[in-house]
């Protein structure tokens, strides 16, 4: 699958120390084969292959200590815009929820190919908005095409707690889309849920159905509902809906099954709407969030953990890293080893970035925001081991009140300061302790990946 076959490339990558431009092509040729392969559609994979390739070869990155790494990161931060954006931060992209602020009720309305998995959906989101949101929902089935149809959603709503409206026989999409909304005011319904019907294929007759009931109900959403399996043909199905209907959104069901991947990754470039969420089953519960960071980190096979790694690993001498990841091996973490910690968090963008990457690093990080540091007092910390003797910094134990009075008078600064530095190491050598029973950083990758 695309994972593997990604994994394969980046191994090679990784494997060699240098790399020349030629390396770097003949990778994305590799890549882009994986792409298509996946179906991803092939202006996608095009626009993809052309961005990740004109910033690898970038000087910088064949310079660097690490360009393979360099590029297995490029590839990642390309396959999260390509999903859907990264957050500001530049930290694993959020999902993004459902609009609901607008005046209630707010009108969610689902449209899709027949079988894509609509009703079903229209279910698990009901069911998530009242128990994520906090909202009463209310949903209708507009579907008069199928028999049946109507008693399903009656029948899901019962499992699901919501209400549904009720069925009359013999009205048509729009009408009992008007009835729906006249209920849900009636009844202070926060959010009313309208599920369509669908067709085999896409037809101009269901387009004009779908059009004239957003015509009667306004929707604050429209999310179209594809089958992740079915690949190109998913989005094609996008590409029609989108030049019909006002898309706000698209959810992507079977992500459980057997999917390549390809509806994902161009789900977003032929809509240009996000997606919102997976279903993951047929269970009412199967529903998540989509975070573009994440699914990313799922195709590349690494975890939040590994990323970090690897940034580090980017920003300082490789040779520092390993004589690091050894010492940590061992359980040892002294004082010159922070010293290389706080470079890092320097050259990494703070402390800030590292919040909540590292699971050990939470107390640490309680610990330094409770005693008032903040990235400028990283430079102070620099400055106080520095004025340590070698000796001191590798039995930090030594330190004594008349050593840390030598010590803040050499770095310019109070006691005080030299104390909070030593408490910030006694933290993080406890954290790195724990990482280390936990297996190290590929057990905490493993457990938290
Ligand atoms: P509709 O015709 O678009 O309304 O599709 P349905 O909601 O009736 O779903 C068709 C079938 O797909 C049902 O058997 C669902 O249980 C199944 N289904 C829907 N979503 C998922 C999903 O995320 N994963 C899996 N495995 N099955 C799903
Ligand atoms: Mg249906």
């Amino acid at each position: 699958n695309l994972s593997d076959r990604l994994g394969n490339v980046f191994d090679r990558l990784r494997g060699r120390g240098a790399l020349n431009e030629a390396d770097v092509r003949e990778a994305m040729r590799e890549i882009r084969v994986a792409l298509l392969e996946a179906d991803v559609a092939l202006p996608v994979a095009r626009r993809f292959i052309d961005a990740v390739t004109e910033k690898a070869i970038g000087q910088d990155v064949l310079r660097s200590v690490t360009p393979g790494q360099q590029v297995v990161k490029i590839v990642h931060d390309e396959l999260v815009e390509m999903l859907g954006g990264a957050a500001e931060d530049g930290g694993s992209a959020q999902a993004e929820g459902l609009n609901l602020n607008a005046r209630p009720p707010v009108v969610v309305m689902m449209v899709g190919l027949q079988g894509s998995g609509k009703t079903t959906t229209t279910a698990k989101l009901a069911k998530y908005i009242r128990e994520k949101h906090g909202k009463k929902a209310l949903m209708a089935s507009l579907d008069v095409a199928r028999p049946a149809a109507q008693e399903q959603l009656a029948v899901l709503g019962t499992q699901v707690d919501v209400a549904t409206l009720p069925i009359l026989q013999g009205q048509q999409p729009v009408d009992i889309a008007r009835r729906a909304l006249e209920s849900a005011r009636l009844q202070n319904i926060d959010v009313l849920l309208l599920d369509t019907a669908g067709r085999l294929h896409v037809d101009q007759a269901l387009m004009e159905e779908m059009k004239a009931v957003a015509g009667v109900s306004a929707p604050t959403e429209v999310l179209l509902v594809v089958d992740a399996l079915t690949g190109q043909d998913a989005v094609n199905v996008a590409q029609s809906f989108s030049g019909e209907v006002p898309l706000t959104g698209v959810i992507l069901t079977r992500m459980d099954g057997d999917a390549r991947g390809g509806a994902a990754l161009s789900m977003r470039h032929v809509t240009g709407k996000p997606i919102k969420f997976a279903g993951t089953g047929e269970k009412l519960d199967a529903l998540e969030a989509f975070h573009p960071g994440r699914v990313a980190d799922r195709i590349l096979g690494m975890g939040d953990v590994v990323s970090l790694v690897e940034r580090a690993a980017q920003t300082i001498k490789e040779e520092d890293a390993e004589a690091l990841a050894r010492r940590m091996a061992k359980g040892q973490f002294d004082l010159n080893d922070l010293r290389m910690q706080l470079k890092q968090m320097q050259n990494m963008g703070g402390i800030g970035m590292l919040a909540g990457m590292l699971p050990g690093m939470k107390k640490a990080k309680a610990a330094m925001a409770q005693s008032g540091v903040d990235d400028k007092v990283l430079v102070h910390m620099d400055a106080v081991i520095s004025s340590m003797t070698p000796k001191e910094r590798a039995r930090p134990e030594l330190m004594n009140a008349r050593r840390k009075k030598r010590v803040a008078a050499g770095a310019g600064l109070d006691v005080q300061d030299v104390n909070k530095l030593l408490k910030m190491h006694q933290e993080m050598a406890r954290a790195m302790k724990q990482i280390r029973k936990m297996g190290g950083f590929k057990g905490l990758a493993a457990a938290f990946g």
